[in-house]
């Protein structure tokens, strides 16, 4: 065993093995501090096939080859990913306890990155994921909306959501149009006529069924069907927030954490970094706050007892 396995408390505990979760893993082991990942497998960046979008890799790079190469760095100072899912958390004195996999495990910080969940259309998840691989399904216009120019695109939503993600997908392409999943749009006479002057097309559904293909998606209603290059959901996420909620930290009426400019919930030593926290949902976002949140971890620690080797 190694020194740090033979440790029973961590200095911090991530939970989250994306992004976020292992970005900050890098740093906290390079700060010379025992880390433990907990990662239940369902990172959101597992499902890019290809990102064009993130710095330093011009010809792209998939979610799971960022995510392997970010869990090799993190282990090679260190940091110990265990895959299993936290089931819960609490404050025993100064240090966390948390539940994972019938086990306990003790840390005197807790890092949530957690991030969140995109609601799916109505599809087996065999067909989600495979539109997704295939690039006729996408979920995030700011990563992949210069894929799509001037192709014909589709927006499966309404209201608010539906009308600003058709806006803003409508400066790549003329071809957008917003399909209401369940018939019938709920859009206010603003949105009504933003739609109308941008050209934005207006189907009310509802949705029978989405099928895709191999470079189309076809999206039918009961009155005609459309092929669209690509369909994007904009049907809102689920935010990843409860083991927050549990410890009594604040949280956004959406369910976003509410942290302070350096990443730390209202919760002395639960800090919070990524998607979990409101921001610009890519990865470069999730990275640059999981950099802060694993400096305030140094720094609040170093408080209590001087760091020294
Ligand atoms: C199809 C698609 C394409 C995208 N393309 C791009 C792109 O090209 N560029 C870009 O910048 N962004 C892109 N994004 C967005 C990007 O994936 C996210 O912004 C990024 O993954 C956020 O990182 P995160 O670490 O905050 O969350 P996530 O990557 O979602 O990671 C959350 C982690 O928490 C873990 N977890 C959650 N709850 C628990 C628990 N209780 N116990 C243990 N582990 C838990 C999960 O297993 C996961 O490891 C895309 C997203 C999708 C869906």
């Amino acid at each position: 065993m190694t020194d740090k396995l033979e440790k029973t408390i961590w200095d911090c505990a991530v939970i989250g093995g994306g992004p976020a979760g292992l970005t900050a893993a890098i740093y906290l082991a390079r700060y010379h501090l025992s880390v433990m990942v907990f990662d239940d497998n369902t990172s959101r960046a597992a499902m890019i096939p290809m990102s064009h979008n993130h710095a330093g890799f011009p010809d792209g790079i998939s979610g799971p080859d960022l995510l392997a190469k970010m869990r090799a760095q993190a282990q090679r100072y260190g940091a110990l990913i265990q895959g299993s899912k936290v089931t819960g958390i609490e404050k025993d004195g100064d240090l966390f306890k948390l539940e994972f996999g019938g086990d306990t495990a003790s840390a005197r910080t807790v890092l949530i990155a957690t991030g969140v969940l995109n609601r799916r259309p109505p599809m087996s998840t065999t067909a989600h994921d495979e539109a997704v691989a295939r690039g006729v399904l996408r979920y995030c216009p700011v990563c992949d909306g210069f894929e799509v120019s001037d192709r014909a695109v589709g927006v499966l939503g309404t209201g608010a959501k539906g009308f600003k993600e058709a806006k803003f997908l409508r400066s790549y392409t003329q071809d957008v149009t917003l399909v209401a999943p369940d018939g019938g749009h709920d859009l206010a006479d603003a949105e009504r006529r933003g739609l109308e002057e941008l050209g934005i097309k207006v189907e009310a559904g509802p949705v029978i069924s989405i099928e895709p293909g191999e470079d189309i998606i076809t999206v039918s209603t009961a009155a005609r069907s459309y092929a669209f290059a690509s369909l994007y959901p904009a049907l809102g996420s689920d935010v990843r927030s409860g083991l927050v909620t549990t410890l009594g930290a604040r949280v956004s009426d959406g369910g976003c954490v509410a942290v302070d400019a350096h990443q730390r919930t209202s919760a002395p030593g639960l800090y919070a970094a990524g998607d979990v926290v409101i921001g610009l949902d890519q990865i470069s976002h999730a990275m640059g706050q999981a950099g802060v949140a694993a400096t305030a971890i140094r720094n609040d620690l170093c408080e209590i007892e001087a760091l020294v080797r």
